[in-house]
C-alpha cells in the first residue's frame, strides 16, 4: 500500500524521507507543495529530482476525502459533505465573513459524547478521523474556493467545531494542528486556530504542552445538575475540575482568555439566575461568552431560547463586565449551523436506533 504524504507532519515527513534515502530539505519542499501549493501530483513538483518523483509516484500519494456534495447558502456559507469510504460522509463548512473567513473542521464520523442537544451527537460514533482526512478538508476547501494558500490566503481561521469531539481523536488532533501551524504547512496563527471541547480535562492538559492554540469550552451550563443532564461528560470532568482547567491552560495559550460556548436551551439554562450563576462560576477564568442560539434538528426536544430571554442573559454578562457575542446562525439554510452537521454515520454503536426507540420516530 502506497503511504499517504498528508498524514505527516514536517517532523514525521523528514523521518519518512530519511527512511527512503532522502535528505531532510526534501520534506520541507514537499510540505509546502502539498499544502501551500495545493499540489496532489508529484509530477508537479518540479524542484524535486526526477529520480525522486519516481520514487514517490512508486511508494507515495497524496489523496484526500472526495467531494460527494456541495451546498451553497444564501449568506454564502459553503457546507461540503466529502466521503470518507464505507458509507460513510464528514461535513465541513467555510463562512465567510468582511474581516475573515472561517473553515469548521470536522474530527471524528460522528461523535461518541452523547451531548443532548447535538445532531451529531444523536448520530451515534464511527471512528477517528485519519491526518489526511482533517488536514484534507483545508486542502480541498482551498481548491474549492479556488485559492492557493501561498498566494491568497482566504481562510485566515479554522475552527475544530465540526463532527465529533477533537481532544478525543487526540494525536490525529495535533498532528493536523501543526501542518496548518508551520510554515511550510498552511502557516495559520495560533490564535487563528481554535480547538472546541466539552471538557475533556487530561486532553486539556496534553494540549497545552504540545500545541497551545485558542480554546473554546462548551459550557452549555452554570451548575452541575443542569451540565450532567445535558453533557454526559460532565460527570466524569465536574464543573470546578473544568474551570481549574482553564485557568492551567491559560498559563500556555496563545490568547489570554478562554471562550465559553453557551447554547441557549430555552427554559432549561437561559433564565436570569443562570446568567448570574455563570458569574461566579467563571470569576476565576478570563473568559469572553459566544452565546450560541440552539440550532433545531427533527426531534432534537429542545427549542430555542426567544430573543428576549437571550438579550436579557446577555445583558447580565455585560454589566457584570464580560465581552458576549451572540453567535449570528450561518448557513441554516443548508443544515451548516452549529450542531446541525449530521454528515453520513454508519453508526457502531446503535445509537441513532436507541433514540429512535426512545423518541418513537419511525
Ligand atoms: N465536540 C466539540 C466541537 C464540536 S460542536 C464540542 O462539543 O465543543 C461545536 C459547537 O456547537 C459546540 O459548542 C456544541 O456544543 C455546539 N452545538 C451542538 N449542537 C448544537 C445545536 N443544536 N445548536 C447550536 N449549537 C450546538
Ligand atoms: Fe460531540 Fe461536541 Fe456534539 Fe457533544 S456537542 S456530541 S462533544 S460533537
Amino acid at each position: 500500500m502506497k503511504t499517504n504524504l498528508l498524514n505527516f507532519d514536517l517532523p514525521s515527513l523528514t523521518a519518512y524521507f530519511a527512511e527512503i534515502s532522502e535528505k531532510p530539505f526534501r520534506a520541507k519542499q514537499v510540505m509546502r507543495w502539498m499544502h501551500l501549493g495545493g499540489v496532489d501530483n508529484f509530477a508537479q513538483m518540479t524542484d524535486l529530482a526526477k529520480s525522486l518523483r519516481t520514487k514517490l509516484l512508486d511508494k507515495a500519494e497524496i489523496v484526500v476525502p472526495e467531494l460527494i456534495v456541495e451546498q451553497k447558502s444564501h449568506d454564502g456559507t459553503r457546507k461540503w459533505l466529502l466521503n470518507v469510504g464505507t458509507g460513510n460522509g464528514i461535513e465541513t463548512v467555510f463562512i465567510p465573513e468582511d474581516s475573515r473567513g472561517t473553515l469548521c473542521i470536522s474530527s471524528q464520523i460522528g461523535c461518541a459524547l452523547e451531548c443532548m442537544f447535538c445532531s451529531t451527537g444523536r448520530q451515534g460514533f464511527n471512528r477517528n478521523l485519519s491526518v489526511a482526512e482533517i488536514i484534507g478538508q483545508l486542502w480541498w476547501a482551498n481548491k474549492a474556493l479556488g485559492v492557493t494558500p501561498k498566494d491568497e490566503r482566504v481562510i485566515s481561521n479554522v475552527v475544530m467545531m465540526g463532527m465529533g469531539e477533537p481532544l478525543a481523536n487526540f494525536d490525529n488532533v495535533v498532528t493536523a494542528l501543526r501542518i496548518m501551524l508551520d510554515d511550510h504547512g498552511y502557516g495559520l496563527s495560533r490564535r487563528r486556530v481554535t480547538v472546541s471541547t466539552s471538557g475533556m480535562i487530561p486532553q486539556m492538559d496534553r494540549l497545552k504542552e504540545e500545541v497551545p492554540v485558542a480554546l473554546a469550552i462548551s459550557l452549555h451550563a452554570s451548575n452541575d445538575q443542569v451540565r450532567d443532564r445535558i453533557i454526559p461528560l460532565n460527570k466524569k470532568y465536574p464543573l470546578k475540575d473544568l474551570m481549574a482547567a482553564c485557568q492551567r491552560y491559560l498559563v500556555k495559550a496563545p490568547r489570554d482568555f478562554i471562550t465559553f460556548e453557551y447554547i441557549m436551551l430555552k427554559d432549561v439554562n437561559d433564565k436570569p439566575e443562570h446568567a448570574r450563576e455563570l458569574i461566579q462560576l467563571v470569576k476565576d477564568v478570563p473568559c469572553k461568552f459566544n452565546l450560541i442560539p440552539f440550532n433545531p434538528f427533527p426531534h432534537a426536544g429542545f427549542e430555542r431560547s426567544d430573543n428576549n430571554r437571550i438579550r436579557v442573559f446577555r445583558e447580565i454578562l455585560q454589566e457584570a463586565g464580560f465581552v458576549v457575542t451572540v453567535r449570528k446562525t450561518r448557513g441554516d439554510d443548508i443544515d451548516a449551523a452549529c450542531g446541525q452537521l449530521a454528515g453520513k454515520v454508519k453508526d457502531k454503536t446503535r445509537r441513532q436506533q436507541k433514540w429512535q426507540l426512545v423518541q418513537g420516530v419511525s
